[in-house]
Protein backbone atom coordinates (compact mmCIF):
# COMPACT_ATOMS: atom_id res chain seq x y z
CA UNK A 1 0.00 0.00 0.00
CA UNK A 2 1.27 3.70 -0.96
CA UNK A 3 1.06 6.60 1.45
CA UNK A 4 -2.27 7.28 0.09
CA UNK A 5 -3.87 3.74 1.12
CA UNK A 6 -5.36 2.66 -2.01
CA UNK A 7 -2.73 2.16 -4.84
CA UNK A 8 -0.76 -1.21 -4.33
CA UNK A 9 3.20 -0.63 -4.98
CA UNK A 10 5.35 -3.85 -6.08
CA UNK A 11 7.09 -5.68 -5.14
CA UNK A 12 4.30 -6.78 -3.57
CA UNK A 13 4.86 -6.79 0.35
CA UNK A 14 2.18 -9.52 1.98
CA UNK A 15 0.92 -8.05 5.02
CA UNK A 16 0.46 -12.06 6.53
CA UNK A 17 3.16 -13.69 8.50
CA UNK A 18 5.73 -15.95 7.19
CA UNK A 19 4.44 -19.82 6.49
CA UNK A 20 1.04 -18.62 6.40
CA UNK A 21 -1.21 -20.95 4.32
CA UNK A 22 -5.25 -20.42 3.84
CA UNK A 23 -6.09 -23.77 3.07
CA UNK A 24 -4.70 -25.26 6.03
CA UNK A 25 -6.26 -25.17 9.54
CA UNK A 26 -3.40 -23.82 11.21
CA UNK A 27 -5.17 -23.38 15.02
CA UNK A 28 -5.91 -26.83 14.76
CA UNK A 29 -2.65 -28.50 13.92
CA UNK A 30 -1.38 -25.88 16.69
CA UNK A 31 -3.50 -27.41 19.14
CA UNK A 32 -2.77 -30.88 17.58
CA UNK A 33 1.24 -30.04 18.88
CA UNK A 34 0.57 -28.56 21.69
CA UNK A 35 -1.31 -31.77 22.99
CA UNK A 36 1.31 -33.50 21.94
CA UNK A 37 3.81 -31.90 24.29
CA UNK A 38 2.13 -31.34 27.16
CA UNK A 39 0.76 -35.31 26.52
CA UNK A 40 4.05 -36.76 25.68
CA UNK A 41 6.60 -34.21 27.26
CA UNK A 42 5.48 -32.02 30.13
CA UNK A 43 7.38 -29.81 31.89
CA UNK A 44 7.32 -29.50 35.65
CA UNK A 45 8.31 -25.95 37.84
CA UNK A 46 11.57 -26.30 39.07
CA UNK A 47 11.06 -23.60 42.14
CA UNK A 48 10.93 -25.92 45.60
CA UNK A 49 7.63 -24.50 46.61
CA UNK A 50 5.75 -25.01 43.37
CA UNK A 51 6.56 -29.13 44.56
CA UNK A 52 6.99 -30.41 40.63
CA UNK A 53 3.61 -28.63 39.68
CA UNK A 54 3.28 -28.80 35.97
CA UNK A 55 3.47 -25.64 33.48
CA UNK A 56 0.15 -25.40 31.98
CA UNK A 57 -0.67 -21.44 30.97
CA UNK A 58 -0.17 -20.60 28.00
CA UNK A 59 1.21 -17.04 26.60
CA UNK A 60 -1.23 -16.69 23.52
CA UNK A 61 1.46 -14.77 21.40
CA UNK A 62 4.23 -17.15 22.09
CA UNK A 63 2.83 -20.94 21.09
CA UNK A 64 6.53 -21.85 21.82
CA UNK A 65 6.55 -20.82 25.18
CA UNK A 66 4.93 -22.44 28.94
CA UNK A 67 4.74 -20.81 32.55
CA UNK A 68 3.53 -22.00 35.81
CA UNK A 69 0.46 -20.87 37.02
CA UNK A 70 1.76 -20.06 40.12
CA UNK A 71 5.52 -18.25 40.40
CA UNK A 72 5.11 -17.36 36.69
CA UNK A 73 8.28 -19.30 35.95
CA UNK A 74 8.49 -19.20 31.99
CA UNK A 75 10.29 -21.95 30.01
CA UNK A 76 10.50 -23.09 26.20
CA UNK A 77 7.55 -25.89 25.45
CA UNK A 78 10.07 -27.51 22.81
CA UNK A 79 13.64 -28.04 24.65
CA UNK A 80 14.50 -31.29 26.01
CA UNK A 81 11.73 -32.56 23.27
CA UNK A 82 11.54 -33.87 19.69
CA UNK A 83 11.15 -30.32 18.92
CA UNK A 84 14.12 -29.05 20.15
CA UNK A 85 15.43 -25.74 18.36
CA UNK A 86 12.57 -26.10 15.93
CA UNK A 87 12.66 -22.94 13.92
CA UNK A 88 9.65 -23.47 12.00
CA UNK A 89 6.26 -22.55 13.16
CA UNK A 90 4.50 -25.55 15.73
CA UNK A 91 1.90 -26.43 13.71
CA UNK A 92 3.59 -28.02 11.00
CA UNK A 93 4.90 -30.47 13.59
CA UNK A 94 1.24 -31.51 14.33
CA UNK A 95 -0.02 -31.56 10.25
CA UNK A 96 2.55 -34.14 9.97
CA UNK A 97 1.12 -36.22 12.61
CA UNK A 98 -2.38 -35.81 11.33
CA UNK A 99 -1.65 -36.44 7.88
CA UNK A 100 0.81 -39.80 8.41
CA UNK A 101 -2.19 -40.95 10.45
CA UNK A 102 -4.87 -39.83 7.50
CA UNK A 103 -2.56 -41.30 4.79
CA UNK A 104 -1.42 -44.53 6.44
CA UNK A 105 -0.98 -46.90 4.39
CA UNK A 106 0.17 -43.99 2.10
CA UNK A 107 3.32 -42.57 3.76
CA UNK A 108 4.09 -39.05 3.77
CA UNK A 109 7.18 -38.01 1.87
CA UNK A 110 9.93 -35.24 2.32
CA UNK A 111 9.01 -33.68 -1.05
CA UNK A 112 5.00 -33.62 -0.14
CA UNK A 113 5.76 -32.27 2.92
CA UNK A 114 8.08 -29.29 1.25
CA UNK A 115 5.22 -28.87 -1.46
CA UNK A 116 2.08 -28.77 0.95
CA UNK A 117 3.82 -26.49 3.58
CA UNK A 118 5.66 -24.30 1.24
CA UNK A 119 8.92 -24.79 2.52
CA UNK A 120 12.68 -25.84 1.09
CA UNK A 121 12.92 -29.73 0.61
CA UNK A 122 16.32 -29.65 3.14
CA UNK A 123 13.62 -27.85 6.05
CA UNK A 124 10.53 -30.76 5.01
CA UNK A 125 13.34 -33.51 5.54
CA UNK A 126 14.32 -32.03 9.09
CA UNK A 127 10.60 -32.22 9.89
CA UNK A 128 10.16 -35.51 8.91
CA UNK A 129 12.96 -35.96 10.99
CA UNK A 130 11.65 -34.88 14.34
CA UNK A 131 8.48 -36.74 13.53
CA UNK A 132 10.73 -39.88 13.28
CA UNK A 133 12.58 -39.22 16.00
CA UNK A 134 8.76 -38.93 18.40
CA UNK A 135 7.85 -42.40 16.69
CA UNK A 136 10.85 -43.42 17.79
CA UNK A 137 10.90 -42.23 20.82
CA UNK A 138 6.94 -43.58 21.77
CA UNK A 139 7.10 -47.10 20.16
CA UNK A 140 8.82 -49.06 22.95
CA UNK A 141 5.86 -47.91 24.98
CA UNK A 142 3.76 -49.86 22.00
CA UNK A 143 6.14 -52.48 22.11
CA UNK A 144 5.58 -52.93 25.96
CA UNK A 145 2.17 -52.49 25.70
CA UNK A 146 1.80 -55.16 23.14
CA UNK A 147 4.44 -57.35 25.60
CA UNK A 148 2.31 -57.56 28.48
CA UNK A 149 -1.47 -57.98 26.83
CA UNK A 150 0.22 -61.74 25.03
CA UNK A 151 1.93 -62.81 28.39
CA UNK A 152 -1.96 -61.87 30.03
CA UNK A 153 -3.25 -64.08 27.47
CA UNK A 154 -1.15 -66.65 26.90
CA UNK A 155 0.19 -67.17 30.20
CA UNK A 156 -0.42 -70.98 30.53
CA UNK A 157 -1.01 -71.56 27.31
CA UNK A 158 -0.03 -74.70 25.31
CA UNK A 159 -0.89 -75.80 21.98
CA UNK A 160 -1.16 -79.55 21.05
CA UNK A 161 2.05 -81.30 21.25
CA UNK A 162 1.17 -83.21 17.98
CA UNK A 163 2.08 -80.78 15.22
CA UNK A 164 -0.33 -82.56 13.06
CA UNK A 165 -3.39 -81.35 14.80
CA UNK A 166 -5.85 -79.06 13.20
CA UNK A 167 -4.82 -75.54 15.17
CA UNK A 168 -7.24 -73.34 13.49
CA UNK A 169 -9.79 -73.83 16.00
CA UNK A 170 -7.82 -73.36 18.75
CA UNK A 171 -6.19 -70.19 17.45
CA UNK A 172 -9.33 -68.59 16.20
CA UNK A 173 -10.29 -66.05 18.45
CA UNK A 174 -6.55 -65.22 19.91
CA UNK A 175 -3.77 -63.19 18.57
CA UNK A 176 -2.25 -64.64 16.28
CA UNK A 177 1.64 -64.21 15.94
CA UNK A 178 4.12 -64.03 12.93
CA UNK A 179 7.22 -63.49 12.61
CA UNK A 180 9.08 -63.28 8.74
CA UNK A 181 11.87 -61.61 7.55
CA UNK A 182 11.81 -59.51 3.95
CA UNK A 183 14.00 -57.56 1.90
CA UNK A 184 13.78 -53.63 0.72
CA UNK A 185 15.44 -52.01 -2.39
CA UNK A 186 17.96 -54.84 -3.16
CA UNK A 187 20.75 -55.23 -4.40
CA UNK A 188 19.50 -56.48 -8.21
CA UNK A 189 22.47 -57.31 -10.52
CA UNK A 190 22.20 -53.83 -12.12
CA UNK A 191 23.12 -52.33 -9.10
CA UNK A 192 26.05 -54.45 -8.82
CA UNK A 193 26.79 -53.32 -12.67
CA UNK A 194 26.00 -56.78 -13.97
CA UNK A 195 28.08 -58.82 -11.88
CA UNK A 196 26.51 -62.34 -10.14
CA UNK A 197 26.46 -62.81 -6.68
CA UNK A 198 28.09 -66.08 -7.12
CA UNK A 199 29.37 -66.31 -3.85
CA UNK A 200 26.22 -66.24 -1.74
CA UNK A 201 22.39 -66.47 -2.23
CA UNK A 202 19.41 -65.60 -0.52
CA UNK A 203 17.96 -63.05 1.05
CA UNK A 204 20.46 -62.31 3.07
CA UNK A 205 22.78 -61.33 0.09
CA UNK A 206 20.45 -59.38 -1.76
CA UNK A 207 21.10 -56.27 0.53
CA UNK A 208 24.65 -56.23 -0.45
CA UNK A 209 26.74 -55.32 -3.46
CA UNK A 210 28.90 -57.84 -4.88
CA UNK A 211 31.84 -58.54 -3.25
CA UNK A 212 33.72 -56.88 -6.49
CA UNK A 213 32.71 -53.44 -5.70
CA UNK A 214 33.20 -53.62 -2.12
CA UNK A 215 30.40 -55.57 -0.62
CA UNK A 216 28.47 -52.35 0.77
CA UNK A 217 25.10 -53.08 2.46
CA UNK A 218 22.73 -51.09 0.12
CA UNK A 219 19.22 -52.71 0.81
CA UNK A 220 17.60 -52.95 4.05
CA UNK A 221 16.48 -56.70 5.27
CA UNK A 222 13.57 -56.09 7.58
CA UNK A 223 12.68 -58.50 10.08
CA UNK A 224 8.78 -58.43 11.20
CA UNK A 225 6.86 -59.00 14.12
CA UNK A 226 3.38 -58.97 13.21
CA UNK A 227 -0.33 -59.66 15.28
CA UNK A 228 -3.18 -60.48 13.66
CA UNK A 229 -5.30 -57.08 13.38
CA UNK A 230 -3.02 -55.86 16.12
CA UNK A 231 0.20 -54.32 16.09
CA UNK A 232 3.33 -54.46 14.04
CA UNK A 233 7.08 -54.17 14.46
CA UNK A 234 9.87 -53.71 12.11
CA UNK A 235 13.77 -54.07 12.80
CA UNK A 236 15.97 -53.24 10.58
CA UNK A 237 19.06 -55.94 10.43
CA UNK A 238 22.06 -57.31 8.35
CA UNK A 239 21.97 -60.84 8.35
CA UNK A 240 19.23 -63.92 9.50
CA UNK A 241 21.70 -65.15 12.21
CA UNK A 242 19.86 -66.82 14.95
CA UNK A 243 22.14 -64.57 17.43
CA UNK A 244 20.71 -61.50 15.43
CA UNK A 245 16.95 -62.15 14.92
CA UNK A 246 16.51 -64.02 18.56
CA UNK A 247 16.98 -61.16 21.31
CA UNK A 248 15.00 -59.09 18.92
CA UNK A 249 12.10 -61.56 19.22
CA UNK A 250 12.40 -62.32 22.44
CA UNK A 251 12.55 -58.73 23.41
CA UNK A 252 9.11 -58.77 21.62
CA UNK A 253 7.73 -61.32 22.59
CA UNK A 254 6.62 -63.39 25.97
CA UNK A 255 7.97 -67.01 25.44
CA UNK A 256 4.43 -68.46 25.66
CA UNK A 257 2.94 -66.56 22.76
CA UNK A 258 1.99 -69.44 19.68
CA UNK A 259 4.65 -68.48 17.10
CA UNK A 260 4.42 -68.60 13.52
CA UNK A 261 6.85 -68.41 10.97
CA UNK A 262 8.29 -70.22 7.87
CA UNK A 263 10.72 -73.16 8.00
CA UNK A 264 14.05 -69.93 8.49
CA UNK A 265 13.67 -70.23 12.32
CA UNK A 266 14.49 -73.91 13.11
CA UNK A 267 16.38 -72.04 16.61
CA UNK A 268 13.04 -70.80 17.62
CA UNK A 269 12.17 -74.26 19.00
CA UNK A 270 12.81 -74.87 22.19
CA UNK A 271 12.50 -71.23 23.88
CA UNK A 272 9.07 -70.70 22.55
CA UNK A 273 7.48 -73.91 23.17
CA UNK A 274 4.19 -72.73 21.42
CA UNK A 275 6.48 -72.23 18.00
CA UNK A 276 5.07 -74.05 14.86
CA UNK A 277 6.06 -73.56 11.45
CA UNK A 278 4.91 -73.86 7.95
CA UNK A 279 6.91 -75.51 5.29
CA UNK A 280 6.85 -72.92 2.30
CA UNK A 281 8.61 -75.69 -0.26
CA UNK A 282 6.69 -78.52 0.72
CA UNK A 283 6.76 -81.48 -1.98
CA UNK A 284 3.42 -82.30 -3.71
CA UNK A 285 2.89 -86.35 -3.49
CA UNK A 286 0.96 -86.25 -6.80
CA UNK A 287 3.77 -86.40 -8.97
CA UNK A 288 1.73 -83.87 -11.94
CA UNK A 289 2.51 -80.95 -8.97
CA UNK A 290 6.30 -79.90 -7.95
CA UNK A 291 5.06 -78.27 -4.84
CA UNK A 292 1.86 -79.19 -1.84
CA UNK A 293 -1.25 -77.63 -2.29
CA UNK A 294 -0.83 -76.69 1.63
CA UNK A 295 2.60 -74.96 1.39
CA UNK A 296 1.31 -71.81 2.41
CA UNK A 297 -1.08 -72.93 4.85
CA UNK A 298 -1.19 -76.56 6.87
CA UNK A 299 -3.37 -77.29 9.67
CA UNK A 300 -3.64 -73.88 10.53
CA UNK A 301 -0.46 -72.56 10.69
CA UNK A 302 0.95 -69.81 8.18
CA UNK A 303 2.81 -66.53 7.93
CA UNK A 304 0.05 -64.63 6.32
CA UNK A 305 -0.12 -61.69 9.07
CA UNK A 306 3.89 -60.81 8.73
CA UNK A 307 3.36 -61.45 4.94
CA UNK A 308 0.75 -59.18 5.07
CA UNK A 309 2.21 -56.30 6.53
CA UNK A 310 5.23 -56.90 4.89
CA UNK A 311 3.84 -56.51 1.21
CA UNK A 312 1.94 -53.02 2.74
CA UNK A 313 5.17 -52.00 4.02
CA UNK A 314 6.82 -52.68 0.69
CA UNK A 315 3.77 -50.83 -1.23
CA UNK A 316 4.08 -47.93 1.18
CA UNK A 317 8.03 -47.64 0.78
CA UNK A 318 7.88 -47.82 -2.67
CA UNK A 319 6.82 -43.63 -2.90
CA UNK A 320 10.60 -42.80 -0.89
CA UNK A 321 12.76 -44.31 -3.87
CA UNK A 322 15.21 -45.08 -1.78
CA UNK A 323 16.31 -44.77 1.72
CA UNK A 324 19.86 -45.25 2.99
CA UNK A 325 20.19 -48.76 5.15
CA UNK A 326 21.83 -46.22 8.01
CA UNK A 327 18.58 -44.63 8.16
CA UNK A 328 15.92 -47.58 7.70
CA UNK A 329 15.35 -47.96 11.33
CA UNK A 330 14.13 -44.37 11.65
CA UNK A 331 11.53 -45.05 8.85
CA UNK A 332 10.85 -48.36 9.88
CA UNK A 333 9.79 -46.98 13.50
CA UNK A 334 7.94 -44.38 12.17
CA UNK A 335 5.71 -46.53 10.12
CA UNK A 336 4.87 -48.86 12.87
CA UNK A 337 4.42 -46.18 15.41
CA UNK A 338 1.56 -45.02 12.53
CA UNK A 339 -0.10 -48.24 12.32
CA UNK A 340 0.16 -49.57 16.09
CA UNK A 341 -1.36 -45.72 16.87
CA UNK A 342 -3.97 -46.02 14.28
CA UNK A 343 -4.64 -49.84 16.38
CA UNK A 344 -4.16 -48.80 19.73
CA UNK A 345 -5.00 -44.73 19.98
CA UNK A 346 -2.55 -42.34 21.23
CA UNK A 347 -4.09 -41.73 24.83
CA UNK A 348 -3.03 -45.22 25.71
CA UNK A 349 0.49 -44.77 25.31
CA UNK A 350 0.75 -41.17 27.60
CA UNK A 351 -1.11 -43.95 30.59
CA UNK A 352 1.06 -46.51 29.56
CA UNK A 353 4.38 -43.91 29.94
CA UNK A 354 2.78 -42.68 33.18
CA UNK A 355 2.27 -46.10 34.48
CA UNK A 356 5.78 -47.65 33.39
CA UNK A 357 7.88 -44.97 33.72
CA UNK A 358 9.18 -45.82 30.39
CA UNK A 359 10.79 -42.47 29.03
CA UNK A 360 13.93 -42.45 31.31
CA UNK A 361 16.09 -41.31 28.66
CA UNK A 362 16.95 -37.61 26.93
CA UNK A 363 13.40 -36.77 26.11
CA UNK A 364 11.72 -36.82 29.44
CA UNK A 365 14.23 -35.19 31.64
CA UNK A 366 13.37 -31.73 32.73
CA UNK A 367 17.45 -30.91 33.05
CA UNK A 368 19.61 -28.97 31.54
CA UNK A 369 22.86 -30.81 32.08
CA UNK A 370 24.83 -31.08 28.74
CA UNK A 371 24.86 -34.08 27.03
CA UNK A 372 21.62 -35.60 28.78
CA UNK A 373 19.12 -33.55 26.58
CA UNK A 374 19.79 -31.73 23.63
CA UNK A 375 23.12 -33.29 22.97
CA UNK A 376 21.48 -36.69 23.31
CA UNK A 377 18.56 -35.81 21.25
CA UNK A 378 20.50 -34.74 17.79
CA UNK A 379 22.75 -37.83 18.37
CA UNK A 380 19.65 -39.93 18.14
CA UNK A 381 18.13 -38.14 15.62
CA UNK A 382 20.30 -37.31 13.15
CA UNK A 383 23.04 -40.58 12.85
CA UNK A 384 22.06 -43.59 11.74
CA UNK A 385 20.21 -46.16 13.88
CA UNK A 386 21.30 -49.19 12.19
CA UNK A 387 24.66 -50.06 11.64
CA UNK A 388 25.50 -51.19 8.32
CA UNK A 389 28.20 -54.26 7.99
CA UNK A 390 30.12 -55.84 5.09
CA UNK A 391 29.07 -59.11 3.99
CA UNK A 392 29.65 -61.49 6.83
ZN1 LIG B 1 6.34 -22.50 39.91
Amino acid sequence: MSKNGNITTFPFKSPLPKHYNPALNTPYFTHITKKILTDFYPKKCPSPECNSRILDKEISTRPDLIRCPQCRYLTSRLSHTPLHHFKLPIWMFGYVLYESLIQYPKVVTATELSKKLRIGYNAASLLKRRFQLFASDQLPKYKQLTYNALENKFKDFLLPPNENRDITKIMAKKPYTCVDTAVLYSAGERASQGRKRYRHSGATSSIYLSEKLGGRQVGTLVQTIAIKQGPVFFTSVSNQKADTLGPIIKDHLPTCTPLFTDQGYPWLWGIYKNHRSVNHSARSKDNRYRFARNRWSKNGVHNQVAEGNQRVLKTAFASYGYIKPEYSQLYLNEFSFIKNANVFGLDIIVEEGERFCLSKDAFSSNEKTPGNGAVAIRRKGLLPQHIVQKFP
